[in-house]
């Protein structure tokens, strides 16, 4: 089979690998539908965070199961699956309390930019739909797979509720999706903060209700100005640098809370300030699996249509191109088709 490798900051090549096999009797191997490039494939291409060798990338999929080992029951082959970047058993302790990202046998994927996948933890990671989707869902059930899966995570974890006023610090595909889970989980104002008039245009279309351009202190004096001098009830920090981080903190009001989903890179928050802004915090990787049949639902239903956070569709064998693209903000999500 054929799949993407990154060997350097700046260079991922389409190279002949060796096909995936059942290596053990939880794991499954699908055939890829759809599978996309992330905006955290972007740290290592970007040079920062360390490659090591080269290795395969990519952990966003759906497709078709081809083969499964002997201890997984609940998928069969020819089926139509969903998985989640994490992988979970769905039967630990932890995964039992709904945090599968945390699952005692948590892999991460990493191999998903490629013509076949071995899913480790079949059983409890991967969701099969009744029937093959329709065409015009699949873009959409992939972005379930990660970025919408982790926006809704961000707008839980910010404690969205009906009639709350939420900020969304962040408009790559992940802050986008959080606009359509704030909007779904009730929001009445949804600020989104962009400076791109695309993505301005599609956080609109998603149901935001303000855009401020500002940022730094700029931004957060004007998330005051809209909320009564106060801060938001509820922030999606959707980027992970210090400074979004900051940005998110300062503009949430005292007893609310921010949802932090973008991998933090050099965040650094001061025990006093956070003791003193009576903000809530709760992050980290996002429980995709626990909200995957809804979601999956809701894309079937027709209620959200996270797929048009894709605005470049390739060819995987064009994958650089994905990831250049990317790297410069000429596309906010490239999806990849085998
Ligand atoms: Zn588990």
């Amino acid at each position: 089979m054929r799949g993407a490798v990154i060997h350097a900051p700046g260079d991922v090549r389409f190279e002949q690998l060796d096909d995936p096999k059942i290596q053990q009797p939880t794991d499954a191997i699908i055939r890829t539908v759809l599978t996309c490039v992330c905006g955290s494939d972007l740290w290592p291409y970007r040079g920062l965070e360390p490659i090591g060798g080269p290795h395969p990338m990519g952990h966003e999929y759906v497709g078709i199961v081809e083969d499964v080992g002997s201890e997984v029951t609940a998928v069969k082959p020819g089926q139509f699956v969903v998985g989640s970047f994490a992988t979970s058993d769905n039967t630990c302790a932890n995964c039992r309390h709904g945090w599968q990202s945390s699952c005692l046998h948590r892999e991460f994927m990493s191999t998903c930019q490629a013509d076949y996948v071995r899913i480790p933890h079949a059983q409890g990671t991967l969701v099969a739909t009744a029937e093959h989707p329709d065409e015009e869902f699949l873009p959409s059930l992939l972005a379930v797979s990660d970025v919408m899966g982790t926006g809704w995570y961000a707008a839980l974890a910010a404690e969205v509720k009906p009639g709350a006023t939420a900020v969304v610090v962040g408009d790559g595909a992940v802050g986008l999706c959080g606009v359509i889970a704030a909007r779904e989980l009730g929001a009445e104002r949804i600020i989104a903060m962009s400076r791109h008039e695309s993505r301005q245009k599609l956080a609109t279309e998603f149901g935001a209700t303000d855009i401020v351009t500002e940022r730094g202190d700029d931004g957060v004096a004007r998330i005051k100005d809209l909320t009564d001098g106060i801060g938001a009830d509820s922030v999606l920090e959707c980027v992970g640098t210090a400074e979004s981080m900051q940005q998110a903190l300062h503009a949430t009001r005292p007893g609310g809370n921010v949802g932090f989903v973008g991998v933090p890179h050099d965040v650094q928050i001061a025990g006093e300030e956070l003791f003193f802004s009576h903000a809530g915090l709760r992050g980290g990787p996002a429980p995709v699996r626990r909200f995957l049949p809804d979601l999956i639902d809701r894309v079937l239903a027709g209620r959200i249509d996270p797929g048009k956070v894709f605005d470049l569709t390739l060819s995987l064998e064009q994958v650089a191109e994905g990831y250049r693209a990317m790297d410069e903000r000429r596309a906010i999500k490239t999806l990849l088709t085998p």
